[in-house]
């Protein structure tokens, strides 16, 4: 109860020693891959690498990368789980399913093992941002398919009285945070802000009338932005932490300490590399690049050098709280993909939905801008001619939210011919928004 840490031998491991564990798990890791995994067997041969060229940290950089295309293209190739997979169907107690809104959803299989330490990790980002046994606990979170779902057992774990709350309607959880009191939350940050402002035009004041004094956030960039941090504190009278995760990993594998500056990656369990996003090559801490995961110990799918297409950089400088994991400090995406409700909206699915409609030129702009510390999109399409502009509007607004998942909050209909027509590279998405675009 007394100490700062949830496992000060490993959160404090001198850098040093830290590195050495590192490599020790890595040759590990990539042996298992070679030897169990099929795709890496071939993808390494391909490359001329072999388990026994990793004799520092930095040999890793001979290694191909994977990302989401290898996920999809291997999954269910051979096995159910696929071709990345490293252990028989028998050794997997869990899957998690990702959104799915780029095309085939990814499947992330656990062994027990794996599930054990994830857990043992989100109790640590839990106690990291002083979450204790006498916390009462309300997981807002999806628990349907998502992964951030059962990081409510690391706060379990960690002895917190734990109320799985998942999504529920705003007027039942704010009853909940009236009535149980509970003094620690996780949502969006956008969710958070909305939750504020609700309890408050119910007539209740979050700072008054409720016990919330810390809020964990995810899958936005709000939590990082101090603008937004200060005003979703101010609403709650509570302390926000970031937390970061990925589906294809763990639910959080990344959060803030008390000093807020970054947040502390398990380095214990994922090795993280920047890397030039047009040469591959590995920058140093401090340069931004594209963030590329390594796991350390999970069996059932390694994950070696996966580029997440996340812009970011390291920070592997003492931290003021004592820990000696580097600090992630993430700026946005590769691509243009913004969230809207939890629900990751990718400028290519819009285009995918417009050109196949008829009833619209397949000319289009998209704007993203901000309300309320809300993520939003209005488009911009022309009529073709076939229906009244009211029904393309339907038309339009129901597609985008059969695809993306969630509709736009606006849809401009034109007359054919009145967008710029634009041979290549066209400038199609405004973003108005003050914030990069989303983190998770
Ligand atoms: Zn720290």
């Amino acid at each position: 109860m007394s100490s700062k840490y949830w496992n000060e031998k490993t959160e404090t491991l001198p850098r040093a020693e830290l590195e050495e564990q590192q490599l020790k798990f890595l040759r590990e890791e990539i042996k298992f891959a070679y030897e169990n995994a099929p795709y890496y067997k071939r993808s390494f041969d391909a490359a001329g690498v072999k388990p026994d060229d990793i004799k520092t940290l930095a040999d890793l950089a001979k290694f191909p990368f994977i990302d989401k295309k290898t996920q999809r293209d291997t999954q269910g190739v051979g096995s159910f789980l696929g071709e990345l997979a490293a252990v028989p169907e028998e050794q997997v107690v869990f899957v998690s399913t990702s959104s799915g809104s780029t095309g085939v959803p990814t499947m992330s299989p656990f062994t027990q093992q794996d599930f054990d330490e994830w857990q043992d990790v989100e109790s640590r980002w839990f106690w990291q941002a002083g979450m204790r046994p006498n916390d009462r606990y309300v997981h807002a979170l999806n628990f349907s398919l998502y992964v951030g779902g059962p990081d409510v057992i690391g706060a379990q774990r960690l002895g917190a009285l734990c109320i799985w709350g998942g999504t529920l309607p705003s007027e039942r959880l704010i009853f909940i945070l009236q009535t149980y009191k509970p003094t620690c939350i996780w949502t969006s940050p956008s969710y958070a802000w909305y939750l504020g402002e609700t309890c408050k035009k119910n007539g209740v004041d979050p700072r008054k009338d409720l016990a919330i004094n810390k809020i964990f956030v995810a899958g936005e960039m709000g939590g990082s932005i101090g603008a937004t941090r200060k005003a979703i504190e101010d609403l709650w009278g509570a302390e926000l932490f970031d937390f970061y995760g990925l589906s294809d990993i763990f639910g959080a594998c990344a959060a803030q300490c008390e000093v807020h500056d970054g947040l502390h990656i398990a380095e214990d369990h994922i090795l993280v590399e920047t890397i030039d996003l047009q040469t591959g090559e590995v920058l140093r801490p401090g340069e931004r690049g594209e963030l590329v995961y390594t796991t350390l110990r999970k069996r059932a799918r390694p994950m070696i050098r996966f580029r997440t297409g996340d812009i970011g950089w390291i920070d592997n400088t003492p931290c003021k709280c004592g820990r000696t994991h580097g600090r992630i400090h993430v700026d946005g995406r590769k691509d243009d993909m913004f969230i809207v409700s939890a629900v990751n909206v990718y400028p290519s699915d819009i285009e995918y939905v417009i050109r196949g409609l008829e009833e619209v030129t397949g000319e289009y702009t998209i704007r993203v801008y901000e309300k309320d510390f809300t993520c939003k999109y209005e488009v911009t399409v022309e009529n073709s001619g076939k229906l009244p502009d009211d029904a393309v509007t339907r038309k339009v607004s129901d597609s985008l939210k059969a695809r993306c998942g969630v509709k736009p909050a606006n849809v401009i209909v034109l007359p054919d011919g009145s967008l710029e027509r634009s041979t290549h590279k066209a400038k199609r998405i405004i973003d108005e928004r003050k914030q990069s675009p989303g983190a998770v």
